[in-house]
């Protein structure tokens, strides 16, 4: 097939795997029976590797210490070193490759912008790796990661578009239509955490005022809570008053899923999703699947709200796994 991957370069890999729910053709499965696939999750403290059979069943999975503190070129070499081993696990098989990293690589530069590991903001990370490896590969941020697990393997399997929606510490998004990432010109598509929905709200880390991300992150929440009451408390202790019916916290959270219902109805209305998947610490509040819900539907463009809004099914392996779904 003359596919092209989302840089723009030829992908000899077709990106729907064999697993996948949705339609193929016979000769997309036919090329995948042997295809293994490897993944990369690139974190801060730690980079975690994944071995996937063509079914998407784990092989072997080994974890490392990023090691950033001695900078970019050593980041670039432990990577090596872990894709060595994964890749000797399956003997050197015929496999793709997919790395999943805080930040994006702009479609434009070629250059990391918006990580959290300095070292490498501004630096060509795919380029780099792809002369240190002798191979493509794929990069992409953490959250279009966790959307593409949730979206061919988890909560989200069998469905067209899939909405993956990330409120850990801060909030991230991922698009995936028919089993691929949608990314955009800017490398940007999904980051509704940063869409204000109050030009009067709290400061953003973006230099934006009132960004979704302020309101609803795990984060955000706490930061919240903090400035209306005077006091620091971790999200679960919230958590646990508002089920104790504490009127504090019950207020509180009232906002919280109004904001929540604002945010999640505004990207229904433009993307109109067959589903909505919610990850991150925050999406473990079970209240956000009914009182949450309901504020969305106050707020959708619909006289009802369709949309299944769910938690995900992976759960913490997601963006390791997706990391090695979005590989070429
Ligand atoms: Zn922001």
């Amino acid at each position: 097939m003359n596919r092209r991957n989302l840089h723009g370069l030829p992908v000899k890999a077709p990106r729907l795997p064999a697993f996948c729910a949705l339609e193929q053709t016979a000769t997309i499965a036919e090329t995948l029976r042997n295809m293994f696939r490897i993944g990369m999750d690139l974190g801060g403290t730690k980079i975690e590797g994944i071995v996937l059979d063509a079914q998407g069943k784990e092989l072997f999975r080994k974890r490392i210490a990023t090691e950033r503190e001695h900078g970019y070129r050593h980041i670039l070499n432990r990577v090596k070193g872990l894709y060595g081993e994964l890749a000797a696990h399956i003997k050197n098989a015929p496999h793709t490759f997919g790395i999943g990293a805080p930040g994006v690589v702009s479609p434009r530069t070629g250059l990391m912008k918006n990580s959290n590991t300095v070292c490498m903001i501004g630096q060509p990370v795919k380029a780099d790796l792809e002369n240190l490896l002798g191979r493509k590969i794929e990069i992409q941020n953490d959250a279009n990661c966790f959307a593409m697990a949730e979206a061919l393997l988890g909560a989200g399997r069998g469905k067209k578009l899939v909405f993956g929606v990330i409120m850990g510490t801060g909030c991230g998004g991922g698009i995936v239509h028919n089993g691929e990432v949608l990314v955009g010109p800017q490398g940007i598509a999904g980051e509704w955490g940063h869409m204000s929905i109050d030009p009067n709200g709290p400061k953003c880390y973006c230099g934006q005022l009132g960004c979704v991300e302020t309101f609803i992150s795990g984060g955000g929440l706490e930061a919240r809570y903090a400035e209306q009451f005077g006091i620091k408390k971790p999200l679960r202790e919230i958590e646990q008053e508002f089920y104790a019916g504490e009127p504090d916290a019950v207020a509180f959270m009232k906002i919280f899923f109004r904001h929540f219902g604002r945010a999640i109805a505004n990207l229904i209305d433009i993307l109109d999703p067959d589903i909505v998947v919610l990850g991150g610490g925050v999406s473990k509040f079970d209240a956000l699947y009914t009182d949450g819900i309901a504020e969305v539907a106050k707020f959708v463009f619909s006289d009802s709200l369709e949309t299944p809004i769910v938690k995900h099914q992976i759960g913490d392996s997601a963006g390791v796994i997706g990391a090695a779904l979005i590989g070429v």
